[in-house]
């Protein structure tokens, strides 16, 4: 798949039905609420310091679901309680939203739900001095220009850059055949041919979103990217790569017993990638145009997950199912999409019932230089 039919194809799962990402992306919600005293803070620091009358915020990669305005209304009133800290006798900033995800996105249940979102807002605002915000969907990739110049505060992205701007061509062949066969990413099959390929579309990933972003921002400017990384050079761990490994082996479990055919397995490689923290500043000091501010690491508990009582391992499987299955549906079909889930699931939980499995997450503010 090429890169424009990856951009077309690629989104979370729609609307608001059982294996939807609106109703499967609790994980996600935890880690960011893990990371919202960051976010906040930064956010807060940003106004103080520049105090602009119109204010830029994006979203990138906002996904649908009640992440999406969540996020975005928390921000605004964090910039209402630093505005009356601040300079509590002039108006209030107007806050101008962009929302952006591929085109696959489910934009349409954002803005159905907006309606909800400005009752909330002025609702929330007892001392009666409402905020003006325009908010606008940006479909698009992040791996290229989105905004105009020099229009954006403050840019958000949650979750989304892990996801590369396509696979990288150099896990093919000659003849067009994965090099990384029984894989979907890199897993401790994979040969080092493989991680370089991952590691260099990273690398040039990365510099363009900074390149582009750089030209977006205002001096000053800071973003708060919230991303799945490992915690060390090695590229095979016990982290977030580990989670891929037993998808693979999931599908290989299903080949065996017939359900799907072995080409199917070995053609299908991921647009994934978990950087460490050393790869992540060493990018950014080499693109130039922002200061690392901050890079934490974080670790999403791993209690019981989404709806009720179900088991991590459960959860994780509905988690992976809302982000991967647009992709899998394509490979292996509709059909195999639940037992695979099922598999998976179980797996998940067995192996952590022998050891720990540590989805690592970093945080990282960076500040658009001068
Ligand atoms: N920020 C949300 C969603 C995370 S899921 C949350 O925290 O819950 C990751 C999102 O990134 C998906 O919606 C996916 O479509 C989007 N994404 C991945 N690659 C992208 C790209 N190149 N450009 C824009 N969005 C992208």
């Amino acid at each position: 798949m090429d890169k424009k039919d990856l951009e077309r194809e690629f989104h979370m799962t729609g609307g608001d039905g059982k294996t939807s990402y609106a109703r499967n992306s609790s994980l996600q919600k935890k880690a960011s609420d893990m990371a919202n005293h960051i976010t906040l803070e930064t956010l807060q620091q940003l106004y103080k310091e520049t105090r602009p009358k119109s204010l830029g915020i994006a979203d990138l990669g906002c996904s649908s679901g009640p992440n999406t305005l969540s996020t975005i209304k928390d921000f605004i009133k964090t910039v209402q309680v630093a505005h009356h800290r601040e300079i509590p006798n002039q108006p209030l900033p107007e806050f101008s939203v962009f929302l952006n995800d591929l085109p696959g996105n489910d934009f349409n249940s954002i803005f159905k739900s907006l309606p909800d979102f400005h009752i909330e807002l002025k609702r929330d605002n007892n001392n009666g001095d409402s905020p003006s915000v325009f908010i606008a969907a940006y479909p698009g990739s992040f791996y290229g220009r989105l905004f105009p110049e020099k229009t954006i505060h403050f840019v958000y992205a949650s979750y989304s850059l892990h996801w590369l701007s396509k696979v990288p061509p150099a896990l093919y062949d000659e003849q067009g055949k994965s090099i990384n066969k029984g894989c979907v990413s890199i897993c401790s099959m994979s040969s080092e041919a493989v991680s370089k390929a991952y590691y260099s579309q990273f690398k040039e990933d990365f510099s363009i979103f900074l390149k582009c972003r750089s030209k977006e921002m205002v001096a000053a400017g800071r973003m708060v990217l919230i991303i799945l990384g490992r915690e060390g050079p090695d590229h095979v761990d016990r982290g977030n790569s580990f989670f891929w490994e037993l998808l693979s082996r999931s599908i290989a479990d299903l080949v065996a017993q017939g359900e799907t055919e072995e080409e199917k397995l070995d053609s299908y490689d991921m647009h994934f990638y978990a950087p460490s923290a050393d790869e992540i500043e060493g990018e950014v000091n080499k693109e130039g145009s922002f200061e690392l501010e901050r890079l934490e690491m974080l670790e999403v508990d791993k209690d019981k997950g989404n709806e009720g009582d179900i088991s991590y391992g459960k959860a994780v499987a509905k988690t992976v199912r809302a982000v991967q299955e647009s992709m899998l549906v394509q490979y292996f079909g509709e059909k195999i999409l639940d037992k695979l889930f099922d598999t998976y699931g179980r797996m998940v939980d067995e192996e952590l019932a022998k050891e720990n499995i540590r989805p690592i997450t970093f945080v990282v503010v960076l500040r658009k230089k001068l």
